[in-house]
C-alpha cells in the first residue's frame, strides 16, 4: 500500500453502497458500518464521505478541523447505539508503523469487551 497515494480505497465503494456495508449510522458528512474483521464484540468504522485529502490524520489541515471534530462526535452517536456508551474506545492508524491499511482517514469505534492497555 502507498501510503501516499490520493486513488480511491475500498471505503469509497462502500459510501457509494457499490459494496454493501452493515450501517450503523449515516448522515451528509459521515459513515458508520461494521469492520469485516471485528477486533471487538462491537467494531465500527467512522468515515468521511468527503475525503477531502485525509487520506491519514497526518494529512490534517486546518480546513479540517469540523470534520474532525465531528468524526469524534458521530464516534459517540455510534457508542451510544451499539450500547457501549460507558466502554468505548476510538482509534485511528497512522501509516504503515501505526498498521494503516485503508488511506481514507477513518475511526475505529472498539467495545463490548474489556479493553487492555496499550495492545488489544
Ligand atoms: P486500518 O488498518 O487502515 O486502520 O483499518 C482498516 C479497517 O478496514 C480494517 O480493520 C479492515 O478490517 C477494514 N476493512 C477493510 N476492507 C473492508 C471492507 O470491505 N468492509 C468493511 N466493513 N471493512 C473493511
Amino acid at each position: 500500500v502507498n501510503a501516499d497515494s490520493e486513488a480511491p480505497t475500498i471505503f469509497d465503494k462502500i459510501i457509494a453502497k457499490e459494496i454493501p456495508s452493515s450501517i450503523v449510522y449515516e448522515d451528509e458528512k459521515v459513515l458508520a458500518f461494521h469492520d469485516v474483521n471485528p477486533q471487538a464484540p462491537v467494531h465500527v468504522l467512522v468515515i468521511p464521505k468527503f475525503r477531502d485529502g485525509l487520506t491519514m490524520l497526518g494529512k490534517a489541515e486546518e480546513r479540517h478541523t469540523e470534520i474532525l471534530g465531528y468524526l469524534l462526535y458521530a464516534a459517540k452517536i455510534v457508542a451510544e447505539k451499539e450500547g457501549i456508551l460507558d466502554g468505548f474506545r476510538v482509534v485511528i492508524n497512522n501509516g504503515p508503523g501505526g498498521c494503516q491499511s485503508v488511506y481514507h482517514l477513518h475511526l475505529h469505534v472498539l467495545g463490548g469487551r474489556q479493553m487492555t492497555w496499550p495492545a488489544g
